[in-house]
């Protein structure tokens, strides 16, 4: 199972075109992108699909989708791969076999997914704006349960599945109390679904590895970081 592109030619392509055809690991609706690349991505690096071991989940921080895909296209080429818009759609400014700029020390190894969602927006960094109240809507997390078969089947090494909080430790200042200090991120945030998509993650998990367990999926390094590479 392949997720399939709705280009404007219309024709079906796979996330990564270039990939070679991995074995299928999906029982649930194939997604369709939408293809959006940002009119930069050919100046990021590439990659192979066997680099590809973790999938980084974020939330936008801004008011919808257009707001994301400005910021990635004009901004300082900081985004993810796959946006998640409020209806269950599937956006792609990067095509996976490009490393993007998504989370600090962790890109060449990780697809970043963004869901859009209000979260801090649009004071970031306000000591009063640090508990989003938006909830993601039921048809956002179906349409990212529905990505992970199709991305587990075309990167067989993905098997880590993380928040960018998770990742991102680092605080800043607050902007309007400089004396205390916030996370430079949170998201996807306290109201993202984390326990049942990471149950989902790791049913399929089971599933497709017939418990065997990746290299990379225990580490015995210092405590507190996640296993990477
Ligand atoms: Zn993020």
């Amino acid at each position: 199972m392949f997720v399939s592109y709705d280009t404007e030619h219309g024709e079906e392509l796979r996330i990564s075109p270039n990939y070679t055809r991995g074995r299928s690991a999906g029982h649930r609706r194939t997604p369709t992108v939408h293809d959006r690349p940002v009119s930069w991505y050919r100046l990021l690096p590439a990659r192979a699909a066997a680099q590809v071991t973790t999938l980084v989940l974020h939330a936008t921080e801004t008011p919808d989708l257009e707001t994301a895909w400005e910021l990635a296209e004009h901004g300082p080429r900081v985004c993810g791969h796959l946006y998640l818009d409020r209806d269950g759609s599937v956006h792609r400014f990067v095509p996976l076999d490009r490393v993007a700029s998504h989370v600090r020390g962790h890109n060449t190894p990780s697809i970043g997914v963004e869901l859009v969602n209000t979260g801090r927006h649009p004071d970031h960094f306000d000591t009063r704006s640090q508990t989003p109240d938006e909830d993601f809507p039921a048809d956002q997390i179906e349409a990212l349960k529905n990505l992970f078969p199709a991305l587990r089947a075309e990167f067989p090494r993905l098997r880590t599945l993380l928040r960018h909080s998770d990742l991102d430790l680092e605080t800043v200042p607050s902007t309007d109390d400089p004396s205390r200090r916030v996370r430079r991120r949170i998201d996807p945030g306290p109201r993202f679904p984390w326990d049942e998509v990471k149950a989902f993650w790791d049913q399929i998990s089971d599933a497709s590895t017939c418990g065997s367990s990746p290299t990379f999926g225990r580490s015995g390094r210092s405590g507190g970081s996640p296993p990477m590479r």
